[in-house]
């Protein structure tokens, strides 16, 4: 497969060239080559012209696969169309250490896995059981190269933008697209360049170039770019500090973040059993970074441009409460008091898919080591949770976890544990305000421990590992000294990190199951019985007439999100079960007429109910219903729950002033009707008790309103107009009843 996307390489950058008319980024050249009709017709607008690319790979997490593979069993396929893989690293919470904790999480889950195991079985798609690793650690030491491009059903796919690749998070709606052959839709992004200059020393690491950049762009800066590395520091820095930089340029909104083709990159793969693709990579290796006028004169190719000189940057620790709030180490002991965060420091964890590599955990277990060798007993708690398992044995292999051991840390399992709030704390007074520190990437209230008196910061693993050390916050590892056991006052020593392990990388039994060749055979197992998981029925095709007498089922004033829609916290349990999910549907939406929350009437009975009951309560009677909502509807993340739960539960059309477009997709996809109200003020003319009509469905034609009656109670009716943006493919979509029902039908499958 990566032979074949090196050889569209040449012929189609050319093309680009000449088509865009200029020299071109990385970026540009590796979208070029992935676009879904080949060739380069036109040059697209950044941040404005929407364009359909052909990703080479799919990845999902276990959380998200789950919806996203039972949809996909609707397609009619017997094979994925790319090649997938799905990662079980979500679901294991971190108690006591990774032994006990996998065992656990192993029963508590096993539907779920059982499902996934046999799904990916039957449909070609590679299996990482529990245990095996975090997903983008994992694509990164197997699946990643320079020059591809990949969605991962994950925010921090982007992790392996440091082996070159254009990986972008999706929802799953995406990823069955991809899998099912469809063409993946993205808004062409605006390129952010960013120049490293210099070289990085002593305590700073590839960790602080993104904290120092998310300080830079903030937590909104990247949206809808693209951020492109280069310049001759980002040639010094490893493949696996370039991954850590990428994973965490989600943090900044940006759609994925990249590095060019290099030595270090060429070292990684070849240390990672991939000599064959470093070899590919040469070949190409002209097209796998910008053209020489980018790079000599940046500022004329990218919207944004930022430089960082790696041997003057500081280590820097971010937080409370957001990453983009970036400390230098030299002034962050005055923030900590200044703003009165706890000093005290309660847990340090190092870990997680952003930090995990071999040059991350040597340089880690450089530091921890000196709590040994000068008498330094470590004050606060300290976890350590490997990215995977190549990495786990590898490390224990070479006597790096018995390190961290003699300081008093534990090895969690190689999951996401702690990094998604899958963390049984022990804490003794959670109503305490209290201090972690952690390599990860995100640090929102909450986020790791559930408890919002936690205040989370983010650094690199050596400096974590020497504030968990210091037990303080106030800590700088570069200038202050610590009293050892003999009362002694003594300074740790920069740290030293090895970049690929000298003995090479090890593995008794990574923790993957390849697909049955033939999965005709493979029988998918879902137990009738589960409420977290229930096999999905296909939407039934338009019957071919307008749609008469909806019920309005809410009218939604203001934001409406796609968490308003489908809520996330305790509902991800059901991420698997559409009818238990659906219990979800606009509980968070607020209602006009009432101003209240999940308190609708029910036009049958005259009372009012929850949404999804008074949804069901209709359905129950076999009449359709509407929803109608204010501008900017189902912004937020992609969840493709949002679109399926109303189509669920027998609504027919969401009727808005404007939609997010993605979420827009999302219910095309579906087979709803998305319309906007041609006159945004035609909003204050639909009442609570209203039965709505859509005609002209019969003519439904790309570019032509349609007509809405709002049909009162006291008798009188409004007649408005509605748009769509529906072209002839998604109206194809309406007519089967969703997207995979026509892929199937054009399959001739069953
Ligand atoms: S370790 Fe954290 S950031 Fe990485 S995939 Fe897991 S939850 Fe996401």
């Amino acid at each position: 497969m990566i032979k074949a996307v090196y050889a569209r390489f040449p012929e189609r950058v050319e093309a680009a060239r000449k088509v865009v008319g200029k020299p071109l980024t990385l970026t540009e050249k590796v979208l070029y080559t992935h676009l879904f009709d080949g060739k380069a017709k036109e040059a697209y607008v950044r941040g404005k012209s929407y364009v359909d690319f052909s990703p080479d790979r799919v990845a999902m997490q276990d959380a998200t696969a789950q919806m996203a593979l039972l949809q996909f069993m609707h397609a009619g396929k017997k094979q994925v169309s790319v090649p997938s893989t799905v990662h079980c690293d979500h679901l294991i919470q971190a108690s006591v250490g990774a032994v006990q904790d996998l065992a656990t999480a192993k029963t508590i889950n096993s539907e779920v896995y059982t499902f996934l195991s046999s799904v990916s079985n039957k449909y070609g798609i590679g299996f990482w059981k529990p245990g095996a690793g975090i997903i983008h650690q994992v694509v990164l030491e197997n699946y990643a190269f320079p020059g591809g491009m990949m969605i991962g059903t994950d925010s921090h796919t982007p992790n392996a933008g440091g082996l070159g690749m254009v990986a972008i998070g999706v929802g799953g709606a995406d990823a069955v697209d991809v899998m099912a052959g469809m063409a993946w839709e993205l808004k062409f992004p605006k390129l952010i360049g960013v120049k490293l200059t210099g070289k990085l020393n002593g305590w700073t690491s590839a960790k602080d170039v993104i904290l120092k950049v998310a300080g830079i762009l903030t937590v909104e800066g990247g949206t809808g770019a693209i951020v492109e590395y280069f310049g001759p520091g980002a040639e010094s820095l490893s493949c696996t500090g370039k991954g850590t930089i990428c994973n965490m340029g989600a943090e900044i909104g940006a759609t994925t973040s990249i590095f060019a083709y290099d030595k270090k990159m060429k070292i990684y793969l070849e240390g990672t059993e991939r000599a064959d693709i470093a070899a590919e990579a040469d070949k190409v290796a002209k097209y796998l970074r910008a053209d020489d006028e980018v790079y000599a004169d940046p500022a004329k190719y990218f919207d944004q441009l930022i430089e960082i000189d790696l041997s003057t940057l500081e280590p820097h620790i971010n937080g409370p409460f957001t990453p983009d709030a970036a400390w230098p180490i030299s002034q962050f002991a005055k923030a900590v008091k200044e703003k009165g965060w706890p000093e005290k420091l309660d847990v340090g964890l190092i870990g997680s898919c952003t930090n995990s590599s071999y040059e991350d955990i040597t340089r880690a277990a450089s530091i921890a080591q000196q709590a040994t060798t000068k008498k330094l007993k470590a004050k606060s708690e300290f976890t350590i949770t490997p990215g995977s398992e190549l990495i786990r044995f590898t490390t224990e292999r070479d006597g790096l976890l018995k390190i961290f051991d003699e300081m008093g840390g534990v090895v969690l399992a190689n999951a996401c544990g702690p990094c998604i709030g899958q963390w049984a704390r022990h804490t003794s007074d959670p109503t305490k305000k209290n201090s972690i520190i952690t390599s990860f990437n995100r640090n929102f209230a909450k986020r790791n421990d559930g408890n919002p008196n936690t205040h989370a910061f983010v650094a690199s693993p050596e400096i974590v590992t020497a504030l968990a050390i210091a037990g303080h916050l106030s800590f700088n590892p570069l200038t202050d000294t610590l009293t050892n056991e003999e009362g002694k006052q003594v300074k740790l020593d920069e740290p030293k990190g090895i970049e690929m392990p000298v003995k090479g990388f090890a593995v008794e039994d990574a923790g993957y199951e390849a697909p049955a060749e033939d999965g005709d055979k493979v029988q998918v197992k879902v137990d009738v019985k589960s409420d977290r998981l229930q096999l999905l029925d296909p939407f039934p095709a338009w019957d071919g007439k307008d749609l008469k007498g909806l019920k309005l089922l809410i009218k939604a004033k203001g934001k409406c999100t796609t968490d308003h829609i489908s809520m996330a916290g305790p509902w991800l349990k059901y991420r698997g079960h559409l009818d238990n999910i659906s219990n979800n549907m606009l509980i968070g939406a607020n209602n006009f007429f009432n101003e209240q929350t999940n308190k609708v009437k029910n036009q049958l009975t005259g009372e009012y109910g929850e949404v999804p009951a008074t949804a069901r309560a209709y359905k129950a009677k076999g009449i359709g219903s509407i929803v109608v909502g204010d501008e900017n509807y189902g912004e937020g993340s992609s969840r493709e729950h949002a679109a399926m739960e109303p189509r669920f539960l027998g609504v027919r059309v969401i009727l808005v002033k404007s939609f997010a477009r993605i979420h827009e997709t999302n219910l095309k996809k579906q087979g709803m009707l998305a319309l906007t109200f041609a006159n945004p003020a035609d909003y204050n003319k639909v009442q609570e008790d209203d039965s709505i009509d859509i005609i002209g469905l019969e003519k439904f034609t790309p570019g032509v309103a349609l007509t809405i009656v709002l049909n009162h109670k006291d008798g009188s009716k409004d007649e408005i107009k509605a748009n769509h943006t529906y072209n002839e493919g998604q109206i194809g979509w309406f007519i089967a009843g969703s997207a995979l029902n026509l892929i199937k039908q054009t399959q001739g499958a069953h």
